[in-house]
């Protein structure tokens, strides 16, 4: 048995007896979970008991338990912008050309539906923390971080909110409309203020915030080098998309005359305070380099598809040193924002590329310990003592799973896509499948007006 020392006045929970749970190091979790002030304070093996009494337990023995899953890339805004016709069929540069003058459009209020929608669908599907990409600042929209962290607390779920930037406009030859890129000052200016007004340190930290200009194509490099010479004085971390697509590294080579990660080290971009969206065409001396520097990627497996960008060499990523987690990306280019189905979506890409003998367990830990390592995080991702209790219990009572015998197996392979109940921080937020307190049906009306509207100017 492992503990880690509850408070004595804080009210304990038993989440006894699960039908599986997902460990490290195969540690044996079969008697279930502790829960107390928010951290998990023991880990039962088969026949455990707790070592003091508990004043609630929670039945799981039709549970299959995990930690909470850790999306590490997004877009929220893209819930507006989902299978759209136009670009339903087309591969990153065009379909980006397409979209930015749609997204130029979005006001607050989009914005707040927006993400109430993709960190809902999220919640559902076993997510317990996010990590959000916004990089569009058109008039208006100033606030568009602090709409997000507004709806983050709302859901109570945790977020790692990114500042992004475009800089770099068509007139400058980078890809984006001049509408919608903002000058460098304005946006050093903002990411500080935004550090100062939201970001936790710590365990337990509920809104990080991460300085995030948004790709080669968009932005300029002193940007790209000042953002990393703030990251450094307030110690956050740096995000951006990288070796996405071969049109990316023509680019790079056109512009600055640079391969992706060249380009990174001359910004200065270089470290494990860095994590890349993506991270797809890298040279096997690339991928030592990043593993030497403990840079991180977010692997975006549907998108990467929907796009047909390519296959990341997550496996040799992660055996050079590459801290490895999920994305599941903009839902422009998902369209969905499910984390146990992406986890499915990375098991499949990765056999492809490595052959069937990728476990399931593998991709489990890519969503989970994995994401958390991406995000800097050390008090997520693992059922372990003094981790926080994040958690996500699945059922196997669908049709789909009938007949299927070993129960963490079947959540990706029988695709499982709705947990039935999740825990942030010791407090259930999905209970029987549903978001306590969320109008569904209501934010959905709302939402897909506000799609609507978008596309129609
Ligand atoms: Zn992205």
């Amino acid at each position: 048995m492992s503990t880690h020392p509850p408070h004595p006045t804080e009210s304990r929970l038993w989440i006894r007896n699960p039908l599986a749970a997902f460990t490290a190091n195969a540690l044996d979790a079969s008697g279930g979970l502790v829960v107390s002030g928010g951290v998990i304070t023991e880990v039962l093996a088969a026949g455990q008991l707790p070592s003091v009494p508990c004043q609630a337990t929670f039945d799981a023995g039709s549970h299959v338990l995990l930690p909470g899953l850790i999306n590490t890339h997004h877009h929220f805004y893209q819930t507006l912008t989902r299978a759209w016709g136009p670009v339903a069929n087309a591969p990153l540069f065009p379909w980006l050309q397409n979209l930015y003058p749609v997204w130029a459009r979005l006001k607050p209020r989009d914005l707040e539906l927006a993400t109430t929608v993709a960190l809902a669908e999220l919640l559902l599907s076993g997510c317990t923390t996010a990590a959000d990409h916004h990089y569009l600042f058109p008039d208006g929209m100033e606030d568009a971080i602090d709409v997000e962290v507004r709806a983050v607390r709302e859901l109570g779920m945790r977020a790692t909110l990114t500042r992004g930037s475009m800089t770099l406009g068509e007139d400058d030859g980078g890809l984006p409309p001049q509408s919608t890129v903002q000058p460098p000052d304005v946006i050093l200016a903002d990411s500080e203020r935004l550090i100062r007004e939201y970001h936790e340190r710590g365990d337990g930290a509920v809104i990080q915030i991460a300085l995030a200009p948004c790709s080669p194509f968009s932005v300029t490099k002193e940007i790209m080098a000042e953002s990393a010479v703030l990251a450094e004085r307030h110690d956050v971390r740096l995000h951006t998309h990288l070796a996405e697509t071969l049109d990316e590294e023509d680019f790079c080579r056109e512009m600055f005359g640079l391969r992706t990660v060249e380009y990174l080290e001359s910004v200065g971009w270089l470290g494990s305070r860095t994590w890349l969206g993506h991270g797809i065409h890298f040279s096997d001396a690339e991928i030592a380099a990043l593993g030497a520097a403990g840079t991180a990627v977010a692997h975006c497996p549907t998108s990467n598809m929907r796009l047909a960008s390519g296959i990341a060499r997550v496996l040799e990523l992660e055996d050079a040193g590459v801290p490895v987690g999920l994305g599941v990306d903009g839902s422009a280019s998902n369209d969905a924002s499910n984390m146990i189905l992406e986890a499915r979506q990375a098991l499949y890409l990765q056999r492809l590329r490595y052959g069937a003998q990728v476990p399931v367990e593998r991709a489990l830990g890519w969503a989970t310990r994995g994401s958390a390592a991406v995000l800097g995080r050390t008090d997520l991702g693992q059922l372990a003592p003094g981790m926080q209790a994040d958690l996500a219990l699945f059922k196997l009572d669908d049709l789909r799973f009938s007949g299927s015998h070993d129960p963490l197996a079947a959540l990706l392979l029988c695709a499982a896509d709705r947990a039935d109940r999740v825990m942030v921080g010791g407090q259930w937020r999905v209970v029987d499948g549903q978001i306590p307190g969320l109008d569904v049906a209501g934010l959905i009306a709302k939402h897909s007006a506000a799609a609507r509207k978008l596309l129609n100017g």
